[in-house]
């Protein structure tokens, strides 16, 4: 079926669209050519005064996998059924901070959102986030796998291993879990929680394996640039959240020696140790280390006022914030072999020093970062805050008015330490368009999203200009999916299922040999469980991987 939409202003930063009004054709899920005029068109929609951008990539958001399933557990007020708004059909499913898989789905749909990473699939526990992603209806998913804390790397690190080996064990890992990047969390620092450790620098030995994160960092991001993974290592620096890890997150940067680097949630990892309360910003000189260095990108993990759940494999940091719990609860285990597993709930108030400045800090880094391709809009839902409120931050990023009514209302000791009053950046559409679509689809190696030009996957939104943009990002007036009408007029009217993102780099097969022996020692899993095929993506678990070329773009 031939579709046009015709009369779009479009906002297309891949193709220099700023703002220009074109009609889009599409074509079996395709964007293709304005076809000849004796074509017949089946299907048109005057899109006159409306904007048009492709759908929106999310490349880091907790929803599939063990932690997230243990915070609907311990969540309970989350997934009752009253908070589904008055009017909504019942079968759009439950919860905010943590919701169901089909609420998840349908939320990122009606926002505009076509595609979402989980960011930290733990490889033992990958079938599982594998499965609650296909149960995500409408959107396309993917995940990061985690490495950096396994005992097996550490191993190979603590001998001494040719990088040839660790990056053939990279790349089997990428294929057994059916994944498209590789996250660190904390590198080293949760193997070292499992000996008692509690705080570990980046140039600080691991007890049992005399390893230095700084060792992981530089090892992992080489593997990444020499298997032409397209995505970056994507990291979680050392000491989240802790006064003063401003030192770390640079020796992080630093450690990557040159190769292209992610840091994640970086709003965490942006405090300075000024001011009475020996808490502070350093979102200044993480936008300088940004700004100077091109091999490093970033997204924020903006925090927002409200309740919601930390999530996180870092057993380190959640263990040691566990009194703040709200409500009081909290759970901290081990992943066998290769991570943790921390989930405490926590309410954000505007009203508290630290949390009013978090806040203040995820803004002062958008804004401080030059380059709009270089910073992806996330808030590590739902750590910072649940992705729901995209569209109210998208405002703050845009209006600089009510940005310094919001800065008005916090607390005045953060209000008067931040830098943000004197921040007069406004983000523009094409902007936006950048950071929450164009950026996050060419860093993970997406050509055929991010984009409206020629050939990209028909995944289009189609918003209602406001003068509020928190009103036009947060109903959309049509959403389409690889052509297919899903949303309209900001509710779901069909839900399609996605597909797994994953990257195929080549290794040496005789990495396995030494891996089986690995299994039979010391894993409760047989090595031919743990690895997941491509039939059973497509037929078991319900969604079909799409293979994403290994060759790093210049
Ligand atoms: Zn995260």
């Amino acid at each position: 079926m031939l579709t046009k939409l015709a009369g779009a202003t479009i906002y297309d930063p891949v193709q220099g669209l700023n703002g220009e009004i074109k009609d889009l054709y599409i074509l079996d899920g395709r964007l293709i050519p304005a076809p000849g005029g004796d074509e017949h068109i089946d299907q048109e929609y005057n899109l006159h005064g409306k904007v048009v951008m492709a759908g929106a990539v999310d490349l880091h958001t907790h929803i599939g996998g063990g932690k997230v399933n243990v915070a609907r557990a311990m969540l309970a007020r989350d997934a009752q059924i009253d908070d589904v708004e008055p009017g909504a059909p019942v079968d759009v499913g439950i919860g905010v901070a943590v919701p169901s898989t089909l609420t998840a789905g349908y939320r990122y749909a009606e926002m505009g959102y076509t595609t979402c990473f989980e960011p930290a699939v733990i490889p033992v526990n990958a079938r599982q986030s594998h499965m609650e992603m296909a149960d995500t209806p409408i959107v396309d998913t993917g995940g990061y796998t985690t490495l950096g804390n396994d005992d097996f790397l550490l191993k190979l690190l603590s001998e001494e291993t040719p990088q040839s080996v660790i990056n053939d064990y990279v790349a089997w890992t990428l294929r057994a879990t059916q994944c498209i990047g590789v996250k660190i969390i904390n590198a080293g620092g949760i193997n070292a929680f499992k000996f008692n450790v509690r705080k570990l620098n980046v140039d600080e030995q691991t007890p049992h394996y005399g390893v230095r994160p700084r060792d992981i960092i530089r090892t992992l991001s080489r593997a990444i640039t020499e298997l032409q993974v397209p995505f970056p290592v994507h990291v979680h620096a050392s000491n989240l959240g802790v006064a003063g890890n401003v030192e770390s997150t640079l020796a992080t940067i630093d450690a990557a020696e040159g190769h292209r680097i992610h840091l994640t949630h970086v709003q965490f990892h942006s405090y300075g140790t000024e001011g009475k309360r020996k808490f502070s910003s350093a979102a200044d000189r993480i936008a300088e280390a940004v700004n100077q260095s091109n091999n490093v990108t970033v997204d924020v993990g903006q925090v927002m006022f409200g309740q919601t759940v930390t999530l996180s494999a870092d057993t380190m940091q959640q263990y040691k914030q566990r009194t703040h719990a709200h409500p009081n609860k909290w759970i901290c285990m081990d992943i066998e072999c290769e991570s943790g597993c921390g989930v405490l709930p926590f309410h954000y108030r505007d009203g508290n020093f630290i949390n009013a400045l978090q806040w203040a800090i995820g803004l002062e880094i958008f804004l401080l970062v030059d380059d709009p391709w270089r910073v992806c809009l996330t808030t590590d839902h739902p750590n910072g805050a649940p992705f729901t409120t995209y569209p109210h931050l998208v405002r703050l990023l845009m209006d600089k008015s009510y940005r310094a009514d919001m800065l008005a209302t916090i607390h005045p000791d953060a209000a008067k330490m931040s830098h943000l009053r004197d921040l007069t950046r406004e983000y523009s559409l094409n902007d936006i368009a950048i950071m929450t679509r164009a950026a996050p689809a060419r860093l993970l190696g997406l050509k055929d999203k991010g984009h409206l030009g020629v050939g990209a996957a028909a995944d289009i939104t189609v918003y209602q200009p406001h003068d509020d943009q928190e009103r036009m990002f947060a109903k959309p007036a049509l959403v389409f999916k690889d052509g297919e009408l899903v949303v309209k007029d900001g509710r779901v009217i069909k839900a399609p299922r996605g597909r797994t993102q994953v990257v195929r780099p080549e290794y040496d097969v005789s990495i396995e040999q030494r891996l089986k022996t690995w299994f039979d020692n010391c894993h409760t899993v047989a090595m031919r469980n743990y690895q997941i095929s491509d039939d059973e993506m497509a037929e078991g678990i319900g969604t079909p991987v799409v293979a994403h070329p290994c060759k790093t773009a210049s």
